[in-house]
């Protein structure tokens, strides 16, 4: 058997700080404690099942959008667009 990602979702919108922890495990810009608890908790619920946020597509990304963050689910500004993969096992034939 093989792993490969698969994508689960294909319109995940972070807000600047969540940009940060994703994409450099920087948690030094967030000031609030309960989003920052809130960041990760669900990025650990998320690996337990196998997801991973990635950056998606910069074309996507929103300079503003009223839309609360998919990930510690802040307040309206601006989003950059993400996917969420998952690991899956591809079964060989027979
Ligand atoms: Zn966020």
């Amino acid at each position: 058997m093989q792993t490969r990602l698969e994508i689960w979702e294909d319109k995940f919108m972070l807000c600047d700080d969540c940009v940060q922890v994703v994409a450099n495990d920087d948690y030094s810009g967030i000031v609030d404690a309960r989003q920052e608890k809130q960041i990760r908790q669900s990025l650990s619920s998320m690996a337990k099942q196998g997801m991973h946020i990635s950056l998606g597509d910069s074309e996507k990304d929103e300079t503003f959008s009223m839309e609360l963050c998919d990930l510690c689910f802040s307040l309206a500004g601006r989003r950059t667009h993400c996917v969420v993969l998952y690991e899956t096992w591809e079964q060989q034939d027979a």
